[in-house]
């Protein structure tokens, strides 16, 4: 039968093409150096009138995408908290894609239901969030805020009277959105499709670090008393990687019936180690947590998790059901607990990859990238020309490049910029640049299983040849 041998011949294609990719991981340049026109210059871009041979269409593919990848699955990747894909998970996602299962409802694949059902509460024992807390598989941190934000403008419209679900915000009374001035982007674009607007955010100052003041919180809080609140919180900001205090603030929140929400999307995964889980101290007290499979955990893409502490509150925002009522009341229809109805069996390599590493494997992953971002720290802080702005706390640092001649704050910024684009110009790292209170930065994010120490002392000593080629130039 020619379809099977199809088949056969695009899955022996895509496995050696696979194992090229990751057999030469070093030599690709880690950030695409070819511009946009000479990256399309190898694609098809007219419409095929005719079909293609199977197999050399998935080889074509590998020829057009390659020169425009970004190598964030090696291990001198550090821009962005993207991360690599574990082995066992990337096997486990061939196989979702081979037996293509819709994960809508129980009934469509009790697999990938139950997949979702173990790896969900394992989840949770992970991150220290209540046993009793609803989860929901997500494409990743975006809609897992999202997804939590909707249960919390049920629950809280629900406490004032008003059925959101039914008449929508038509002369609904108001709810006040309360957040650290370092939220996280997606949490704005979570609150304008929830139809709360970005306006209607009210800011809470931060200390250095960006972590929300209690005090300010309070008298946010204060203002309009009566009113009831959804507070954004948040577990890991993306430039130092600080946790606000959740001990103090969410005792604050409560007394003012609000809905504490932690984006942790990243940083919640500091709660399975000894070291960082103080950070995660007064979290388990909170309304909804969201964070990603695909950053820290190093799953492949398409992998985030809500989880909600009040049940009915998150099922009323997505169910399409009239009442609570499931064929079996053990089976669990995934569809009830996340924005879509058809999608991805996401279950399956979140189980995987869990037992793989087991909780001590994840442990160490999260304890290895935060040794190595504080090898990143010790190797670069004692270089003329370089200002470590925030102690790393996880995973994240963020530093920038003095020139000695150059004294104000703008041409600092200028000069840090030039030395974070000759580096990322040699495509042997990615770092990603930045502005933190007020200030270009360079921020070093450290995730993927592959990074060694080795990888940090050779990234460490070409960031010093470039500041030293950038000074250079500037003098001449
Ligand atoms: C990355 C990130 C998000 C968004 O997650 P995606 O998986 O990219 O949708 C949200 N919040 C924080 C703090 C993040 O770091």
């Amino acid at each position: 039968m020619k379809s099977a041998v199809d088949l056969d011949e695009c899955m022996e294609v895509a496995h050696s093409l696979s194992k090229e990719f990751f057999d030469h991981l070093d030599e690709w340049p880690v950030s695409p150096q070819l511009s946009h026109k000479e990256l399309k210059a190898k694609w098809v871009t007219e419409l095929p009138q005719a079909g293609t041979e199977p197999k050399t269409v998935v080889r074509e593919l590998y020829e057009s995408a390659l020169p425009g990848l970004t190598i964030n699955q090696g291990g001198k990747f550090f821009s962005w908290v993207i991360g690599g894909s574990h082995p066992a998970s990337i096997g486990a996602d061939w196989l979702t894609s081979s037996w293509d299962q819709n994960c809508g409802l129980y009934l469509t694949s009790p697999s990938a239901s139950i997949a979702e059902e173990i790896s969900g509460a394992w989840l949770k024992e992970l991150l220290n969030i209540p046993p009793l807390a609803s989860f929901g598989f997500v494409t990743g941190g975006q809609m897992a805020n999202f997804t939590c934000l909707a249960a919390a403008r049920n629950y809280l419209f629900h406490q004032v009277g008003w059925d959101i679900e039914k008449h929508g915000f038509y002369g609904a009374p108001r709810i006040r959105i309360v957040c650290g001035e370092y939220k996280h982007n997606t949490i704005v674009r979570s609150l304008r499709l929830l139809g709360f607007g970005s306006e209607s955010i009210e800011e809470v100052a931060t200390d250095k670090l960006g972590r929300m003041l209690p005090g300010d919180l309070e008298k946010v809080l204060m203002k309009e008393e009566r009113i009831p609140a959804i507070v954004i919180m948040q577990a890991g900001e993306i430039h130092t990687g600080a946790f606000d205090p959740f001990v103090s603030l969410i005792p604050i929140a409560r007394r003012y019936n609000c809905w504490v929400h932690i984006d942790g999307a990243f940083g919640l995964w500091a709660a399975v180690h000894d070291e960082y889980k103080h950070l995660m101290n007064g979290a388990d007290k909170a309304d909804s947590w969201s964070t990603d499979g695909h950053k820290w955990l190093n799953l492949p893409y398409d992998s985030g998790y809500a989880f909600v502490a009040h049940q009915d509150a998150h099922f009323l925002a997505f169910t399409q059901m009239a009442h609570y009522l499931r064929q079996d009341e053990k089976a669990r229809d995934p569809y009830n607990w996340t924005p879509e109805l058809s999608r991805r069996a996401r279950g399956f390599t979140t189980y995987t990859l869990i037992r793989e590493l087991g909780r001590s494997g994840i442990r160490e992953l999260v304890g290895r990238s935060c040794q190595l971002t504080q090898l990143f720290r010790d190797e670069l802080s004692g270089t003329e020309g370089i200002e470590i702005l925030a102690e790393p706390i996880i995973n994240q640092l963020i530093l920038r490049f003095i020139d000695s001649n150059e004294q104000d704050a703008e041409s600092t910024d200028i000069f840090t910029q030039k030395v974070i684009s000759e580096i990322n110009g040699t495509g042997k790292t990615l770092f990603q640049s930045s502005v933190f209170k007020g200030r270009k930065c360079m921020r070093i994010s450290v995730s993927g299983w592959k990074t060694t120490e080795q990888d940090v002392k050779e990234v460490c000593n070409l960031v010093k040849e470039c500041l030293k080629n950038v000074k250079k130039k500037s003098k001449s």
